[in-house]
């Protein structure tokens, strides 16, 4: 992707190289855009626990404090440059949606530490991967990560991590919607197999979500060669089905939470090919 030139998201909150960063409350939660959430209650009834990059329900809006501290040169400032584009990107494109449906879309803020942090959700450690705390509103992310993804599971490339940072700001926007507390309540009410499935759902949603991305990105002509690969290869890397193979050597479906290599290859396909979050409806779609 042929990013360098553009613009960074100032909603960034930089904690690398600290012990730990502290907590901020946060606010009110914009009116619900009826096009993504009709889809949740279809479904079955179902509740959202065991759902990694979610919690509680969203509450105050983070004041707008911002940490800004010079860095020495190092490799992971170019991916922290990356990431702040891939974030106003995102900004930028859910702006004018939420805009076009009436709304306003109210930007997460991204966090960025190293080895862990505390979060309105709890205390974050860098061996959860990046994730979104609806708490805070924050994607928090140790871009650690990014050599893990290269090395250990074969995902890599510029676009593979936006991927991943547009995937976490797409569980934002399903807090914003209500998709995420409505998938919540759900959860509570059905079977852990049920509840696992809904899981399931809501990530490939996001999944689709960065897919929409991914989709505004190549609007913009900045794609390069091979970027879609790259988020494709990473899709399929991250799926239940193969991280568990890796791990225990065999799969057990009923404990998916994030969706099987293909679904997550397809989901974010989806997104990428119509560039239309009314197309990621993960939750009435059979497939
Ligand atoms: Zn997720």
């Amino acid at each position: 992707m042929r990013w360098q030139d553009m613009e960074r998201s100032q909603n960034v909150e930089d904690r690398r190289g600290q012990s730990f960063g502290r907590i901020a409350g946060g606010g009110g939660r914009p009116g619900i855009l009826l096009l993504l959430v009709v889809l949740v209650g279809g479904y079955f009834g179902v509740d959202l626990t065991g759902l990694l990059d979610s919690g509680g329900t969203p509450q105050v809006v983070a004041p707008p404090a911002v940490q800004q501290r010079q860095q020495t040169a190092d490799p992971s400032d170019t991916l922290a440059e990356f990431t702040k584009v891939v974030l106003k990107q995102t900004e930028n494109y859910w702006s004018s949606f939420f805009s076009a449906n009436g709304e306003h879309y109210q930007a997460p803020r991204l966090v960025l530490y190293t080895g862990q942090t505390n979060t309105a959700c709890g205390y974050g450690q860098s061996a959860m991967g990046p994730f979104y705390c609806p708490a805070d509103r924050k994607l928090y992310v140790d871009l650690s990560f990014y050599h893990d993804m290269q090395t250990q599971l074969g995902g890599g490339g510029d676009f593979a991590l936006g991927y991943v940072v547009a995937h976490e700001v797409g569980h934002h926007v399903q807090n914003l919607l209500g998709i995420a507390q409505e998938v919540h309540q759900m959860q509570a009410k059905v079977s852990k197999r049920d509840a696992n499935r809904l899981s399931v759902m809501m990530e490939l949603q996001a999944d689709c979500f960065a897919g929409v991305w991914g989709s505004s990105v190549r609007r913009q002509g900045r794609l390069e060669q091979g970027d879609l690969q790259e988020a494709l290869q990473t899709a399929t890397a991250i799926g239940d089905d193969r991280l568990q193979r890796r791990a225990q050597g065999r799969v057990v479906p009923d404990s998916f939470t994030h969706g099987t290599s293909e679904e997550r290859y397809f989901w974010f396909k989806r997104g990428f090919d119509t560039g239309n979050p009314g197309m990621c409806n993960t939750f009435s779609e059979k497939r």
